[in-house]
């Protein structure tokens, strides 16, 4: 298994538009960070993880031609906007699998009423096949991959495990069953906004104190703000095991 981090910055992506902070000013390409998303390529399947603002880019600076399905972890715009983007890829596959809950489905057909309509549809626009996801395990084409439910403030998010992978993003807390799902882990990605805490996000210390009760072999923190601070100072000062993701940064996975 391939992972590829498409983005690793918040909501606003870093630099910040017009900002003079000296993490937006940084010239270290690791210091400039797209909106989050991630492509698992599991034994030939290109599955992406969230569909944000930046998709068309992140395709084309790694070269994806195909998409196999998208996982939508929630609604908000940093997750979804890019949707309409996958033009190219339906017009080569034909409708694009695309998996979340029910609520964010019913989110992106207000936001893409265009794409959901079944009379008179614009020849031009892209289209998705449907797929609601719910607390229990699903397959593509024959691969099992695990929701894991936590709370991101009062919203719900879904996270996913692909077999000893599993990426979390937007994650504030978390209950005792769901974190069972994140036993025995090769990878885990886990968001980790700032220093600062946040109302809906983990900072820096809440991130460490869950991997810390997880226990996975190794660590990608993501969904980084510039208040977290330079790249290259935050990934000294982790504990062993524990990286800042990056842009374009590919990471493989062993399967045992
Ligand atoms: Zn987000
Ligand atoms: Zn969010």
């Amino acid at each position: 298994m391939k992972v590829t981090f498409l983005g690793t910055g918040t909501s606003q992506g870093i630099p910040i538009i017009g900002s003079n902070h000296p993490v937006c000013l940084s010239e270290n390409p690791k210091d400039k960070r797209l909106r989050v998303s991630v492509m698992v390529e599991w034994d030939g399947l290109n599955i992406l993880i969230d569909c944000g603002p930046d998709f068309r880019m992140q395709m084309l600076a790694n070269n994806f031609s195909r998409l196999d399905a998208i996982l939508f972890t929630h609604e908000h715009n940093d997750h979804v906007a890019g949707l309409d983007d996958i033009r190219p890829f339906f017009f080569r596959q034909g409708d694009i699998p695309i998996y979340a809950h029910q609520r964010v489905l019913n989110s992106l057909k207000k936001r893409f009423d265009y794409i959901f309509v079944t009379e008179n549809k614009y020849p031009g626009a892209p289209g998705v096949k449907e797929h609601i996801v719910t607390d229990n395990d699903f397959e593509i084409e024959g691969k099992i991959i695990t929701p894991v439910s936590y709370m991101h403030n009062r919203l719900q998010v879904y996270g996913y495990r692909m077999g000893d992978f599993a990426y979390l993003t937007d994650i504030k807390s978390i209950s005792e069953k769901e974190a069972e799902k994140l036993k025995n882990l090769e990878v885990v990605v886990v968001s980790a906004l700032r220093i600062e805490p946040h109302h809906s996000h983990f900072n820096l210390a809440e991130a460490l104190a869950f991997i810390e009760k997880i226990q996975p072999k190794k660590t990608y923190l993501t969904h980084i703000s510039h208040l977290l601070g330079f790249h290259e100072e935050v990934e000294q000062s982790l504990p062993e095991n524990v990286h800042l993701a990056y842009d374009n940064l590919k990471i493989t996975i062993d399967e045992k």
